[in-house]
């Protein structure tokens, strides 16, 4: 018997074998792109992915998406067609956001430490600013005024609760993330005071979340925090934004969220809980990961193939430079494997496989890819496709290390 590492894998479409993406053999795919590494993401299963979304949440709760988890244009042109929202991060994603036909009112731009200058591109453009400080809320009543527009504001509130189980927690406790709920009523009474319009709230507990009971539960005391705030504020609210945090699976034990699941608590929480006092607030969930990680891949080409002291090493022309995640340095407690495969070898048997270790061309150990991991054989110029690659992956690595090209991206 041979040892599964991998067992979890998205499905994708196969022909003889073959990874398809878009329809296209990943070999034909690397030939049209002209050089590995390359990402790849696939127009398909954004569109699929944003439908089976689409399906399970309430028709009137608004999906945004958060475009730190892959600004490629093309992504975000594609996605801004068929979402609600645009969610950005800096004034870079600003920008890149509206380029795209999305209007401005319905882009918000969230995260901490603004500089002036993104408060005003924030302001100038009319987008909801996330107020993650006071600081940051009396910086852009100045801008409001200098520039003689009203700022449209919301406020980003760090629970008085944490979510358990996410991949990286980012609300509750102490934390650079958003105003402590209560905080909020001064808060609120500064901004009363001045010429700006608050909109509303925005709750973001943490990310990549794969435990549904512990989501379901999150989901209530945010939608609890959210309508309290909402209670004692004098201003009619008009916008929530119920943060997300939606996890994939990437490693062997990994199981899918239940989003039927979180679909119906959503049903119900708009039913009962926030339609009853706010029938008209445009209600957001805001995903990255869970509207684009399963729909890439990474792929690379092996270049070495070589055995020491008994265990065998591909060596590809990727690595961690361009998809750190993979390599478990991306915030991961335990380093696992993510999901690969062999590109034209996806129908390969168990006699067929081998246990290697797959590792990028950096000079570091960290640069491991996959740690005994079970493949087909694989040769020199073979290509390595590395699944789960859609979300946080090239912009969320140190590119500049080793200073190697940077790797093509394209939407098929
Ligand atoms: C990063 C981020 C998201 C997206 O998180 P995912 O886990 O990718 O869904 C959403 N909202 C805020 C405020 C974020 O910072």
């Amino acid at each position: 018997m041979v040892r599964t590492t991998v067992s979890y894998r998205p499905e994708f479409e196969t022909a003889d074998g073959g990874l398809l993406i878009g329809g296209i053999p990943v070999d034909r795919l690397a030939q049209r792109v002209g050089s590995t590494p390359f990402f790849a993401y696939d127009r398909g299963r954004l569109s699929a992915r944003v439908a089976q979304l689409r399906a399970a949440l309430p028709p009137d709760l608004e999906l945004s998406y958060a475009v730190k988890a892959n600004p490629m244009p093309a992504v975000v042109q594609h996605l801004s067609g068929i979402v609600d929202a645009l969610d950005v991060a800096s004034g870079a994603e600003l920008r890149l956001a509206l380029d795209t036909p999305m209007p401005s009112g319905s882009i918000s731009f969230a995260g901490p430490g603004k500089s002036m200058t993104e408060l005003t591109q924030a302001v100038a453009s009319g987008v909801i600013i996330e107020l993650e400080s006071e600081t940051e809320a009396r910086r852009a009543i100045k801008i409001g005024e200098r520039i003689g527009l009203r700022p449209r504001v919301a406020i980003r509130v760090n629970p008085d609760f944490t979510v358990k189980g996410s991949g990286m927690r980012m609300g509750g406790g102490a934390q650079q993330f958003g105003v402590d709920a209560e905080a909020v009523p001064a808060l609120l009474r500064e901004l009363e005071a001045a010429d700006v319009d608050l909109v509303g709230f925005h709750v973001f507990a943490g990310s990549q979340n794969l435990f549904t009971e512990i989501l379901l539960e999150a989901q209530e005391r945010t939608v609890d925090l959210l309508l309290r705030l909402a209670d004692a504020t004098s201003a009619p609210v008009e916008y929530l934004n119920m943060g997300g945090g939606l996890g994939i699976p990437y490693y062997a034990q990994d199981r899918p969220l239940d989003l039927d699941a979180v679909g119906r608590n959503v049903h119900r929480l708009m039913r009962e809980r926030i339609r009853p006092v706010l029938p008209d607030a445009h209600v957001v969930l805001e995903l990255g990961r869970y509207i684009v990680g399963e729909c890439g891949v990474y792929v690379t080409r092996v270049v070495d193939r070589k055995v020491s002291r008994g265990k065998t090493f591909l060596v590809v022309d990727g690595g961690m430079h361009h998809q750190m995640a993979a390599s478990g340095n991306f915030g991961q407690v335990i380093r696992r494997n993510y999901p690969m495969a062999v590109g034209d070898r996806l129908d390969a048997t168990e006699e067929d496989a081998e246990t290697v270790q797959v590792v990028g061309c950096l000079c570091t150990p960290l640069d491991l890819l996959g740690d005994g991991v079970t493949l087909p054989r694989a040769d020199v110029d073979d290509l390595l496709v590395l699944f789960q690659a859609g979300a946080y992956g090239l912009t969320a690595s140190p590119t500049a290390f080793l200073s190697h090209p940077a790797p093509v991206e394209v939407l098929v």
